[in-house]
């Protein structure tokens, strides 16, 4: 056993915790736990632990069923809250997907984005990210298919005092910290009942496992201040909906690889190719960052979300942001990518991100000018004039993209690649079998 398991199973038996909850994320972004008892960890740290992967989204095939989880001790945190009798601690751990002969599992999504992370640093680059991660307090989601009640009727910075959203805030922050989880920033957002909480940067993979974490703690948070969390990506037809902006930079060691103080912009050569290449492939990723039906009521033109692949400094309406707060600071050199929902899954997202920025830096992809035009009110004419390409429309028109793409097809490897655009094939099938409210009230009299 190495330094970092003994480490776990001492910290188990110091803090009584009886409970091990060994996690892993689904290919659609659900995350999956299976709790066994400390005894079973040190085993499992050997061996793994054996699962029926045919029962999860995306992982096997029935006659393939077997798969093997083993947990990742650099992940160990001690859950922040006692069970109801007070005394007992859980602790979670994070696992990597093994298939029965020992190979990683092609279908675990911390395996896609580990893969694409050990392609960066084959070329001397390590990458980090920060999310911004909007969400929604309601107060409750069994509508009924009815629009949800927001849990207040703050806006953009309130610091509101007659509803829950800043003690929630204050109760979430709390419990990411106990997890080890730095928060930056948290404000109320534009919509009411709308939240937005953003984390400091780390490595990607350390920040998908954050995100995940993440979600399942502002949920329970929510709860035990009476309201549900939603990280739907349109949930209220006349507001904005919610966005996981990814800042993103790349470093060679110490030194930050998008930074150029002799640049306008202080950006790179590397880091401009970086964005080209985001912008470039962002059609054929958009089914990877923005993986609903849903997410394209997002996407449709105001709501600071983005339609067009367009770079720019204080341009809200463009997918790639270069924030100019801090220019002259060469460790915050950043971009930031504004398309992702917060909905998506964090693993997959940045192993498609990632892929598309590299791919432009090793191919020297040349930076279009910075868009200075709202994209929002421009008519598609003139958009293709300027050479504004759109970004998918809908879930379908993303997903004929992505199945074209060579990128995405090799960034996610052909078994996740596959059973994505089966499953949400099926998903846009769905949809199309719904009659929607919207139909019947503007078609019934025909
Ligand atoms: N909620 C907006 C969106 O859906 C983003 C707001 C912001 O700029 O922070 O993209
Ligand atoms: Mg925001
Ligand atoms: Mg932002």
């Amino acid at each position: 056993m190495n330094r970092q398991q003994e480490y776990v199973l001492r910290t188990l038996e110091e803090r009584d915790i009886r409970f091990v909850r060994l996690w892993f994320t689904d290919v659609l972004g659900t995350l999956k736990s299976v709790a066994v008892a400390p005894a079973e960890l040190e085993g499992a740290f050997g061996e793994g632990i054996g699962f029926d992967g045919s029962a999860i989204e995306g992982f096997s095939r029935v006659s393939e069923a077997d798969t093997i989880a083993k947990p990742d001790p650099s992940t160990f945190q001690v859950l922040p809250w006692a069970h109801a009798d007070g005394a007992q601690h859980s602790a979670r751990i994070f696992c990597d997907v093994f298939n029965p002969d020992g190979s990683p599992s092609w279908a675990d999504p911390r395996h896609v984005l580990r893969r694409q992370l050990n392609k960066a640093a084959d070329l001397g680059f390590s990458c980090y990210v920060h999310p911004e991660i909007e969400f929604f307090l309601f107060k409750s989601l069994d509508t009924n298919g009815a629009e949800p009640v927001p849990s207040d009727n703050g806006g953009y910075f309130d610091q509101a005092v007659h509803d829950s959203a800043p003690h929630f805030r204050r109760n979430a922050i709390e419990a990411l910290e106990a997890m080890g989880i730095s928060v930056e920033f948290s404000h109320h957002e534009g919509a009411p009942g709308q939240q937005e909480i953003d984390l400091r940067y780390a490595d990607a993979l350390s920040m998908a496992d954050n995100i995940m974490t993440f979600r399942y703690i502002v949920k329970e948070v929510a709860m035990n201040n009476g309201v549900w969390a939603s990280f739907m990506p349109k949930p209220l037809r006349d507001h904005p909906g919610s966005a996981m902006h990814t800042h993103m930079s790349l470093f060679e060691g110490d030194s930050n690889a998008f930074h150029d103080a002799d640049d306008e912009y202080q950006l790179s050569t590397t880091a401009k190719s970086f964005v080209a290449g985001i912008l470039r492939h962002a059609p054929e990723f958009s089914a990877v960052t923005n993986q609903w039906v849903n997410s394209y009521k997002r996407l449709i033109g105001g709501g600071e979300a983005p339609t067009a692949a367009t770079w720019g400094r204080a341009n809200r309406s463009a997918l790639v942001r270069v924030p100019m707060y801090t220019p002259n600071k060469a460790s915050s050199r950043r971009i930031e990518v504004r398309s992702p929902d917060s909905a998506c899954n964090p693993y997959l997202a940045y192993a498609v991100m990632i892929a598309a920025g590299i791919k432009g830096v090793q191919d020297g992809y040349e930076l279009p000018p910075e868009s200075e035009d709202d994209v929002w009110t421009m008519s598609r004419r003139e958009r293709r004039a300027m050479g504004y390409t759109d970004l998918p429309g809908s879930l379908e028109q993303a997903l004929d993209a992505m199945e074209e793409s060579e990128l995405v097809a090799e960034a996610l490897g052909e078994h996740v690649f596959e059973f994505f655009l089966r499953n949400k094939r099926r998903e846009w099938r769905e949809y199309r079998n719904e009659v929607t409210p919207y139909e019947l009230r503007n078609y019934l009299a025909l």
